[in-house]
């Protein structure tokens, strides 16, 4: 399977915004976004001077990639899980936000036991997370109502989850979420409604690129 290896705040100019996927840096200075927020490439500073005529599918497709890089998603899995939403009831779009945002590295990262996703899938494929009590190795694991996260009891001891309470604090709670500080744990109330979920992701367009 491909694998982006190229800098990844490349996406953040790419996209045009600040998409979040470097965790503390994002905040600060030293954000490339906010130092170099045009499109990347020979041409990428002169090109935000052009006037550009999107059309529906360029629309369409940006949604779509916005969506795929900040949940960090190859294509394969992307559709996939829109394979996925469009055979569940009510409405495609919303389902797959809803699929995107109970995989395992998305909670961690919800619960702020991790700077980024990416963080949340390399602390998951390392065995620092158990669900339900079991270890698990699988970031793209879905989780359901009433499954419970907690970071497990053999890294506790760990420099990271000892530095963790203070960076966990710092980041609200999502209503469908709970968080134990003392356990580092965390679990699943309910699924997320459409307002909880990141309002910048255009999930009408992205079902309509899939439909084309
Ligand atoms: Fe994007 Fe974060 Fe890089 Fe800024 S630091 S460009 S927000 S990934």
């Amino acid at each position: 399977m491909a694998k982006y290896r190229d800098a990844v705040c490349k996406i953040c100019r790419r996209e045009g915004e600040k998409l979040f996927l470097k965790g503390e840096r994002c905040m600060s200075a030293k954000c490339a976004f906010d130092r170099r927020g045009y499109a990347p490439g020979q041409h990428g500073k002169s090109s935000q001077f052009k006037r550009k005529r999107e059309s529906d599918y360029n629309r369409q497709l940006r949604a779509k990639q916005k969506a795929r890089r900040v949940y960090g998603l190859y294509e394969r899995q992307f559709r996939r899980y829109y394979g996925v939403a469009l055979k569940q009831r009510g409405l495609t779009g919303f389902n797959l936000l809803q699929i995107l945002e109970t995989r395992l590295d998305n909670i961690i990262y919800r619960l702020g036991f991790a700077e980024s996703r990416a963080q949340a899938r390399l602390l998951v494929t390392h065995g620092h997370f158990t669900v339900n009590g079991r270890r698990v190795d699988i970031p793209s694991m879905n989780l359901n109502i009433g499954d419970t996260v907690s970071v497990r009891s053999g890294s506790l001891g760990l420099t990271f989850f000892k530095d963790l309470p203070a960076l966990a604090e710092s980041k609200a709670i999502l209503p469908w979420l709970t968080r134990d500080m003392k356990t580092l744990s965390g679990g699943v109330t309910r699924l997320p409604e459409r307002s909880e979920i990141d309002g910048n992701l255009q999930e009408q367009l992205i079902v309509e690129y899939y439909s084309r």
